[in-house]
Formats: C-alpha cells, structure tokens, sequence
C-alpha cells in the first residue's frame, strides 16, 4: 500500500467476494445494493446490462426522473447521496462488479472526488479571501458511459420558442 502513489483521481475500486477468507480491505466502503449507495438501476433483464444501467444512474444522479427510486428492498434517494457524498472521500469503493468492467461505483467515485476536490478547492479560496464569481464548467466534466445511447431526453430540456 505504502509504495501506491497517490493518483490524481479517484482511489480505485475493490471487487467484493464471498471467497473463504476474503476481508474488505481497510479503507474500503461497500457501494453495493445493500447500502444507499448502491445502482437502483437493475442490469439483469432483457435488453439491458451494466453499461446501460449505469448510463441511466449517471443521468438520474444529474437530476433525471424521481428522487426516490424503490428497488429491491429500499428506495434509493438521489438526494441523500448528493448530501452525503463526504462520507466516501477518500475510500475505495467495493461492489460486486468485475473490475476490468463498468460499474456504478465509477460514477460514484467520480463525484465523490470532484465534490470533494471541490470542496478543498473552495476553502483554499477562501483562505486566500479570493473566491471569485465563477462559474463551475460542471457538465464539461461528464463523459457518457458506454456506447451512444445516453443522450435520452436531453433535446426536451431546452426552453421553447418565444411565444408570437
Ligand atoms: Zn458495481
């Protein structure tokens, strides 16, 4: 562990197991469906996999559709995880995922370190008493998941024409 130098991004992530004798590595935090943290957005079924599941988490965490989402046995609140995003600054986060494959703990751990980056940005800042008004380029920092298929709705979002 003390040889891994510290990347600039997010730790990277643990693939939890049921193996004999496997423990969750220290730092690690468990994202996975049995924690409010987990995918609402199911993979299995016909037509879908991780890669779509994930686009659509990606587009609901951006504010797409309910905030509260039942899936299995919980609902899963967008909010609470947008609030609660300092809670896994700095952990590795576990899922069930294969690690050469995409998982939702990606996307998540994407916020994590931008909100906390962020944050640590903004106190600099404001210890050097020079915030400025600025905006944040948020979007420019989004890359879709997966192939072409994440641009849902997207075009319905832009104001119509002025009326007359
Ligand atoms: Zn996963």
């Amino acid at each position: 562990m003390s040889s891994q130098r510290r990347s600039d991004g997010p730790p990277a992530r643990v693939q939890l197991s049921r193996a004999a004798g496997w423990r969750m590595p220290a730092g690690a935090r468990k994202v996975d469906r049995t924690t409010p943290w987990g995918n609402p957005f199911d993979y299995r079924g016909p037509g879908r996999d991780r890669a779509v599941a994930i686009c659509e988490y990606t587009a609901w965490l951006d504010g797409e559709g309910p905030d509260e989402l039942p899936a299995g046995h919980r609902v899963f609140s967008r909010s609470w995880v947008l609030e609660h995003l300092d809670e896994l600054a700095g952990a590795r986060l576990a899922c069930w995922c294969p690690l050469d494959g995409p998982c939702h703990s990606n996307v998540l751990g994407a916020r994590v370190y931008e909100h906390t980056h962020r944050a640590s940005e903004t106190v600099r800042k404001a210890a050097y008493g020079a915030i400025s008004r600025r905006t944040t380029p948020r979007d420019s920092a989004r890359r879709p998941v997966g192939h072409g298929k994440t641009r849902r709705s997207r075009a319905n979002a832009q104001p119509g024409p002025p009326a007359g």
